[in-house]
């Protein structure tokens, strides 16, 4: 039996029709929620997620801010420029490009955003409160999984889910958000012993590695669904970091690459300033 294909393509556009609808009814009060890109240097693939994350924004309503700057920008430069939209009321949502040169700390970059307007949720205060159940601004890209696995599995409560990656955008978030919906979570890494047999228990897989085909077809318990957050380029174009073909005969449901997590994490950035927008203004947060 084959799995299920999970379509983050088609779930990403109903979550944008419904933020668009959203924005529509803020626009009736006035609001008119924005979103500041900002991008260093000239990495080729950052330009195309700069571009596309530019054209959702407009396409749902937003304002769309876009500031380019040249790769040998000074870092205090950068901070002037975070310093500017944070005080800029028409900015609710501020997201710096990753990577950033090499000449700047990005944790000191990303710690100079308002942790109120930090859509991307890497700020330490974002990262503090989801680990301590508080109100926060959730990463994205875990955000958009853990979208796919409710839609798919209902409530997570007691479910066995196994990440692997622990990497403070990615691996981490999604723990503690699985964690938060009382799943039992299990974080794996490159040091984790006899990481197939773990896999073997996880109800719920995410794989975050970055490593095409890491994950084997006989990794995955019948039945499992498998998310697959890999984006690698190969030769033969963009591949996760799950055999699909292999686990697909086994697993319940599976993300695609592409077409699953790509697409639901520019829309939830979308959602995340939304929320941003409706809590400056004392509204409550979309559902
Ligand atoms: P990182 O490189 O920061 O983290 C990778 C993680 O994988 C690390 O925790 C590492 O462990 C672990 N790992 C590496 N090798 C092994 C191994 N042999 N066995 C077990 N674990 C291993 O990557 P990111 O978290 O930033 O991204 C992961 C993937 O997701 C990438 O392909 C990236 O392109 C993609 N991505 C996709 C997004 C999307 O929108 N779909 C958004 C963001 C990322 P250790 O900590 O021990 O080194």
């Amino acid at each position: 039996m084959s799995a299920e294909i999970i379509d983050g393509k088609a779930s990403a556009a109903r979550l944008r029709a419904r933020i668009a609808e959203d924005v529509r009814a803020l626009a009736a009060r006035g609001i008119t929620p924005g979103l500041a890109v900002v991008l260093v240097g000239e990495d080729p693939a950052s330009e195309v997620y700069v571009r596309s994350k530019g054209r959702m924004t407009r396409e749902v309503g937003m304002t769309s801010f876009e500031h380019r700057l040249p790769a040998d920008t000074p870092e205090d430069a950068l901070l002037a420029l975070i310093a500017q939209l944070n005080a800029d009321p028409a900015v609710n949502g501020i997201l710096v490009q990753l990577p950033l040169p090499r000449h700047m700390d990005e944790a000191a970059v990303i710690n100079a955003i308002a942790p109120e307007k930090d859509v991307d949720g890497f700020h330490v205060i974002n990262a503090g409160r989801l680990a301590t159940g508080q109100t926060a601004m959730v990463p994205c890209t875990p955000l958009g999984c853990l979208m796919l696995l409710r839609d798919r599995l209902g409530p997570l409560a007691g479910k066995r889910a196994v990440v692997i990656g622990r990497s403070n955008i990615v691996g981490k978030p999604m723990a503690q958000l699985l964690l938060r919906d009382s799943a039992t979570v299990t974080i794996a890494h490159s040091r984790t012993a006899d990481l197939p047999a773990l896999c073997r228990e996880a109800e719920i897989l995410i794989a975050a590695v970055g490593r095409p085909f890491f994950v084997q077809g006989d990794w995955i318990r019948p039945g499992a669904t498998v998310i697959d957050v890999g984006i690698n380029r190969t030769e033969d174009g963009l591949v996760g970091d799950v055999d699909f073909v292999a686990a697909r005969q086994r697993a319940g449901a599976i993300t695609p690459v592409p077409g699953g997590v790509g697409p639901m994490t520019i829309a939830c950035l979308l959602a995340n300033t939304l929320t941003a927008a409706a809590r400056t203004h004392g509204l409550p947060d979309p559902e």
